[in-house]
């Protein structure tokens, strides 16, 4: 197939969530384009395998914002993998496993952590500057890895450094054509498989893109909530699609939070990377106690969940929103060298970080659930693959190890292209040239631009409020009930990013607030307050969920399988 225009849709059957109603036969502009494979994303995940896969395919790469408006551009501290004399893959193993609170698919993991250094060296052969010392690795310190083995770049700059990497892969000598600021609205299946998607472009214009295999590596969602460190695209666009499409998602209860976030109101927030606590750097309550002594043998290297249950206890014992990261014992210069981007960041916002004790709280960070994916990103539906953070691999269990994500999106990103590929080549279902796209009438009004914020910033509050760190039934049958005051005093979304993006964070608040009604205990980053133990005789297994199709309703179909 090519990537040009094809002609007038014709032909039947071509499904998608919300099209029908939403894009109306008068005054709608579309295009149409066609790819062999199309991937939604250009974080390290979409990247990944938009890079490979051009050597093979025809792609097209598509992204709702700019390649540096990912959470991969934002990411710090670095990238986990067995690579130090010191270290070893079942080393890693054993504590990512360990950090998952018994909820990990050790297959996937095993997965990870032992393709994860060639991964690595892969990266640095396409040009990313991990930094070194006297020609080696240094590998840095984090939460609840038993050896230091994170390596990094710029110092805490390995996002914005491999992300850079990674595009300029794509912008030098790769066939994948990009299209960014390209919003897309939903999948579309033909008979049960997908075969491509519509997308918003910046003028209003959509687009039918057609393809045999489709990609979803749309990030996370911690927009969700009101205090997050992600950035504003992370509105779980990617959950949400795939779920309305009819995908089987995965673990949709847990969301991590991070401990050390910069306090205060911003959105998002300044995250202060975990590898300042590798470095040294205390965590103290507002007396000044060093809380976490005592509390976990590794101390402020816990887990983070382990951190985060104990910053919870201790600001509710002090009535207080925060507690305080303490650096001031550090060396100034090698603050400022090792860590430029928290240093600067800090500095911009009136803080010294060598000189003043910072004030954190812990904020919405990486979302664990997602589409259900086999080991090599194939989901539920044929011709849907999911990578990176909207995929479940499961090798996070309840409680993501640090640094393992950008991990995650190179060794499955890469590991989706090679069983795309097999599929691909023995594939011998008729090609989808052409589709008939079942339009409204007239155009649908929409929501008031000003209602479409407020309505945003009131979900944050709510799910922050009631479907936090802590939660419980009484507080998610409120949260539960909110939703629905706040769905019905909406119109249908009309064609704006606003606006399907505020539906899309619906959608997935939605199914996060069912799943952790039914999840009766605590574990990993699930903490109830009216199940307070982890109970493993119970719920040693995952909740999955997906839409009822058959009724066409939003209704939910809730079931757990084995862990
Ligand atoms: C501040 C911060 C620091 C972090 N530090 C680390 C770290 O040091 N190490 C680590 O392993 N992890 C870290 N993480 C987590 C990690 O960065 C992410 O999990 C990872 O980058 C996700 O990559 P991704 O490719 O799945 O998604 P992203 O990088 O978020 O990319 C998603 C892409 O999907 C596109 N998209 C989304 N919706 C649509 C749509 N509707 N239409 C079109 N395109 C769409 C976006 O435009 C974007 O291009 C950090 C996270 C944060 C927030």
């Amino acid at each position: 197939m090519s990537g040009s225009e094809s002609g007038a849709p014709s032909g039947s059957g071509v499904q998608s969530g919300r099209l029908p109603s939403l894009i109306s036969k008068s005054g709608a502009d579309i295009r149409y384009s066609s790819y062999d494979v199309l991937v939604i994303g250009g974080g390290i995940a979409g990247l990944t395998v938009a890079v490979a896969a051009a050597r093979m395919w025809n792609v097209g790469l598509i992204t709702k914002g700019s390649l540096e408006e990912t959470t991969t551009f934002f990411a710090q501290g670095g990238i986990a993998a067995a690579m130090g004399p010191w270290d070893s893959t079942a080393l890693h193993l054993e504590d990512t496993i360990e950090a998952g609170d018994g909820l990990c698919d050790e297959q996937a993991v095993r997965v990870l952590v032992e393709e994860g250094p060639e991964r690595v060296r892969e990266l640095e052969r396409l040009g990313t500057k991990f930094d070194r010392r006297a020609g080696k690795l240094i590998l840095g310190s984090e939460g609840a890895h038993s050896v230091p083995r994170v390596v990094h770049a710029g110092g805490d700059a390995t996002g914005s450094v491999v992300a850079s990497a990674l595009a300029q892969a794509i912008a030098s000598g790769s066939s994948a054509e990009l299209h960014e600021d390209e919003f897309v609205i939903d999948l579309l299946t033909d008979q049960g498989r997908c075969v491509g998607a519509v997308s918003l472009g910046e003028g209003g214009e959509l687009t039918v893109t057609l393809a045999r295999a489709v990609v979803l590596a749309c990030g996370g969602a911690g927009q969700v909530f009101s205090n997050t460190t992600n950035p504003a695209v992370a509105t779980g666009d990617g959950h949400a699609m795939a779920y309305r499409a009819g995908a089987v998602m995965r673990d949709m209860e847990f969301m991590q939070f991070h401990p050390t976030a910069l306090h205060g109101s911003e959105n998002p927030t300044l995250l202060l990377t975990e590898a300042l606590r590798g470095e040294g750097a205390y965590l103290l309550d507002v007396h000044g106690e060093r809380f976490m002594v005592g509390a976990h043998p590794r101390a402020e290297l816990a887990p983070r969940d382990v951190v985060v249950r104990h910053m919870k206890v201790v600001m509710d014992r002090d009535d207080t929103d925060h507690v305080w990261l303490d650096a001031r014992h550090l060396d100034s210069k090698f603050l400022r060298e090792r860590f430029p981007t928290v240093y600067n960041g800090l500095k911009s916002r009136g803080f010294d970080l060598s000189t003043e004790l910072i004030p954190i709280a812990p904020s919405s960070h990486y979302f664990i659930g997602g589409v259900i994916t086999d080991l090599d990103g194939r989901t539920s539906i044929p011709g849907l693959f999911a990578c990176g953070e909207t995929a479940s691999t499961g090798i996070h269990g309840a409680n993501r190890l640090a640094s393992n994500s950008l991990l995650e999106g190179l060794v499955f990103g890469e590991r989706t292209v090679r069983a795309m590929t097999r599929d691909l080549e023995s594939d011998t279902a008729p090609v989808v040239r052409k589709i008939k796209l079942d339009l409204a009438e007239e155009p649908r009004p929409g929501n008031d631009p000003e209602m479409v914020r407020l309505s945003r910033a009131k979900l944050g509050r709510i799910m922050s409020g009631l479907c936090g760190i802590v939660r419980s039934r009484e507080g998610l049958d409120r949260a539960s009930e909110l939703l629905d005051g706040l769905t019905a005093s909406l119109r249908p979304p009309g064609l704006t990013v606003e606006e399907l993006e505020l539906f899309n964070l619906l959608t997935v608040a939605r199914l996060m607030i069912e799943s952790a009604r039914t999840r009766e205990e605590s574990r990993g980053v699930h903490l109830r307050s009216d199940f307070s133990e982890r109970d493993d005789s119970h719920w040693k297994r995952h909740i999955v969920i997906r839409e009822n199709l058959a009724s066409n309703q939003p209704a939910v179909e809730l079931s757990v399988l084995e862990g």
